[in-house]
């Protein structure tokens, strides 16, 4: 089996403030110094505090990267309000995230634009985050591996197999996020397992065994442990409990300890 790094990014949202955002890059550079060797981390502020965040990181003794939560997928021009990847190259991200949960549902983004998304970020040199996941209505009516199955292929679409190492799968079952329910080890083993067989089908075992797949919807401390035990799990995008920087800490920790 490939020797998977292990990979936990901190989403913040849209949440802090410049001070905050980046004394917070400073508290978590600090706390995760240790296991930042072992797991890679990566912090996903607001687009306003990138820069500022950026050159916190950049001056960490910590190995701590930066993402964007979202990005346009043009690369200029009249598109009011739209960030380009070049600017977020600019300001120090090295990776986005694409298609999360909160973008496809509430801000109503579709498959074509995730898929656009992602394309043009790793044309444009960022690595990226797929996020993909089922809603409640989904999980229960058994269609957990299908939406799965759907946003795979439809995110990862005309991409090749050569830049398909530069990208992580998140998994992030859409009634996890942000609600303190979370799923339990072996129902998100399953769904990863699942993920790594259709990417599997998409390209081949050798580079399915290679993809990232982490986990994400209210990783806590006390979950992370027994999460991380799990072997299709290599790592977790973490919401909450990224804002403050001793459990995020804990959890990049619990992944150290995995290895
Ligand atoms: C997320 O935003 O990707 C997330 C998983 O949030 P939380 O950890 O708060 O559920």
């Amino acid at each position: 089996m490939a020797q998977r790094k292990p990979i936990v990014g901190g989403n913040w949202k849209m949440n802090l403030d410049r001070q905050r955002s980046v004394q917070l890059a400073e508290a978590t550079g600090r706390a995760v110094h240790d296991a930042s060797t072992s797991v890679d981390v990566t912090l996903f502020p607001a687009f306003p505090y990138l820069y500022a965040v950026g050159a916190t990181v950049r001056a960490s003794a910590a190995s701590v990267e930066m993402g964007a939560q979202d990005c346009s997928q043009y690369s200029d021009g009249a598109y009011t309000g739209e960030v380009s990847l070049p600017m977020l190259k600019d300001c120090g991200c090295a990776w986005v995230l694409v298609g999360h949960s909160e973008r496809r549902h509430v801000i109503g983004e579709t498959d074509v634009i995730v898929n656009q998304k992602l394309r043009a970020a790793l044309d444009a040199g960022l690595d990226v985050v797929l996020c993909i996941g089922e809603t409640l209505d989904q999980r229960e009516a058994g269609q957990t591996d299908a939406i799965n199955e759907q946003q795979l292929r439809s995110g990862l679409a005309l991409v090749p197999d050569d830049v398909i190492g530069r990208i992580v799968i998140a998994y992030e079952p859409v009634w996890a996020i942000g609600t303190g329910k979370t799923a339990t080890p072996a129902d998100a083993q399953a769904a990863h397992q699942q993920i790594r067989a259709v990417l599997a089908d998409m390209h081949d075992d050798r580079l399915a065994s290679e993809i990232r797949i982490q986990y994400g919807g209210s990783v806590k401390p006390g979950n992370a442990p027994e999460l991380a035990q799990m072997p299709d799990i290599d790592g977790f995008l973490v919401g909450g409990a990224s804002l403050d920087a001793g459990p995020f800490a804990q959890i990049v920790e619990a992944m150290a300890a995995s290895i």
